[in-house]
């Protein structure tokens, strides 16, 4: 072009870059006249981990230790491998490689998703939202609360009615939530007629202000179960608050196995079960997720044919975070009081077993037509190929979770990935790394691109790889099918 600028053809935006300057995506940019991807290109090399000094590029995959199991001790990652486009052109970077004496190849290319979000797993007893409400960014819709699980409020996040369905800005936002969670950086979010909520990937969850420590022990039920026993002979009753199921000790299965007498307790919401009740106040971000901030609040008055004057009463929340002690007057109301030393014991151990509050963020993306098409010419061989664990998928070397059914539908922990493995295009659309490991007959059974082949060596030579250390927990991306049960 007259200017000197080049196009960019890795995404449908198709850039126009001049001489020294970057695409809309920083991913791609104009040195010299030459388009190149901006960010290295990671490869997992295991003499890393190990402290082993670095041998030249691969090199030591041509050589045999003598083990008996022999595998190559890098892995081409699909981070930084760039993106072809349109649908038919092949991946980036097809690799072969051989594992114990079978000939593999890896298909890396760093996939552009539309249909992608977040599922975000947030450790707290607070109540974030009610279930379906929206969650914002900035103002703009970017995902709701959906079902809470044990002892955790859960978001999804993104999706392509977000990326797509709604205004340029909710695309945007969306877009930057979801690459910040992806690439282990904070998002703060605001649900509708809820809570403000920062998240961070592997960090505790910040609940209006408020920084998470713990998670819960359990509900109100299981705490009485668990601890039953170390309450027996020291108090008369204990309420273990919750917003879901409050458990009430002398009238729960554990307390009558004790022979924990009655103690004309009465409490408010709905009996579920003996000693377990449900819906003892409204959800919120104080007690046990209630928004209690007085316990007796959920209690009705004792039986006085029932209770006794001195009647000892624990109160505590799921996490040990709140806890109250009370003994009855001679009117049957309870006073508040010291919690003696030997009940301390038992708040403390509630709290000990409570595990620390953490973030989990699992990227979760459809594998569509340019990913799929850029590995075969025949994309639902690929497809049936992975669900038949003939090839296995990998993000950034991670393992992923491919749900059953239709399509290559993953998920990945973001925590088990490298750091900055996903990036995006402004349509908007995310960037992930993905990456297809399978036999080289099995390659070309499924119609791959086998005149793309190269072997790994031919990468010694090139700039732009850098050798990163695999994680610890992930197994080896050649070892092992898919995580898919
Ligand atoms: S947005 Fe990025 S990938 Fe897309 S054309 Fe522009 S520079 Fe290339």
């Amino acid at each position: 072009m007259a200017d000197d600028a080049i196009r960019c053809d890795a995404c449908p935006v198709l850039c126009y870059i001049k001489p020294g300057r970057t695409g809309s995506c920083d991913r791609y940019g104009n040195h010299d006249g030459q388009l190149v991807r901006l960010d290295p290109h990671v490869v997992l090399d295991r003499a890393m981990s190990r402290g082993d000094s670095l041998v030249p590029f691969l090199q030591s995959d041509r050589e045999w230790d003598g083990s008996i199991v022999k595998q190559p001790e890098t892995f081409i990652t699909a981070i930084g491998a760039g993106t072809t486009y349109p649908d038919y052109k092949p991946a980036p970077f097809i690799i072969s490689s051989e594992v114990e004496g079978v000939d593999m190849v890896t298909v890396v290319t760093e996939g552009i998703f539309s249909y992608c979000g977040v599922k975000v797993k947030i450790d707290t007893d607070r109540h974030l939202g009610p279930e379906c409400n929206l969650v914002r960014a900035k103002g703009e819709p970017v995902g709701h609360v959906t079902t809470s699980e044990y002892g955790s409020q859960m978001l999804s996040l993104g999706g392509v009615r977000h990326l797509t369905g709604g205004s340029r800005n909710e695309g945007s936002v969306t877009c930057e939530v979801l690459l910040n969670l992806c690439n282990g950086k904070p998002a703060e979010l605001e649900i509708d007629d809820g809570a403000k909520v920062i998240v961070q990937a592997d960090k505790p969850p910040i609940v209006n202000g408020t920084l998470e420590e713990r998670m819960r022990v359990g509900c109100g039920s299981a705490t009485i179960g668990m601890f039953a026993k170390q309450w027996f002979g020291k108090i008369d009753e204990v309420v273990v608050v919750d917003d879901h199921i409050t458990g009430v000790l002398s009238e729960h299965q554990a307390g009558k196995m004790l022979e924990i007498p009655p103690t004309g307790i009465k409490m408010k919401g709905r009996r579920s079960t003996p000693g377990r009740y449900f819906k003892v106040a409204d959800p919120g971000t104080a007690w046990g997720g209630t928004n209690i901030t007085d316990p007796l609040s959920i209690l009705a008055p004792f039986d006085a044919k029932v209770a006794w004057r001195g009647l000892r009463l624990l109160m505590v929340s799921t996490t040990g975070e709140h806890y109250s002690y009370y003994e009855l007057d001679e009117a049957m109301k309870p006073r508040e009081t010291e919690l003696p030393p030997d009940l301390r014991s038992s708040v403390e151990r509630i709290k000990e077993n409570c595990e620390p509050a953490l973030c989990t963020v699992l990227f979760m993306g459809g594998a569509g037509g340019s990913l799929r098409a850029g590995v075969t010419e025949n994309p639902v061989k690929l497809t049936r190929s992975v669900r038949e664990s003939l090839t296995r998928v990998t993000c950034g070397g991670a393992p992923v979770y491919v749900w059953p059914g239709g399509g290559i539908t993953l998920m990945v922990d973001v925590s088990r990935m490298p750091q900055n493995a996903f990036g995006y295009v402004p349509t908007p659309a995310l960037v992930a790394p993905i990456e297809f490991t399978l036999k080289l007959s099995d390659y070309a059974a499924l119609g791959g691109y086998t005149d793309r082949v190269r072997p790994v060596s031919s990468m010694m030579d090139e700039d732009g790889h850098v050798r990163v250390s695999p994680r610890p927990e992930n197994p080896w991306p050649f070892a092992g099918g898919n995580d898919r049960r």
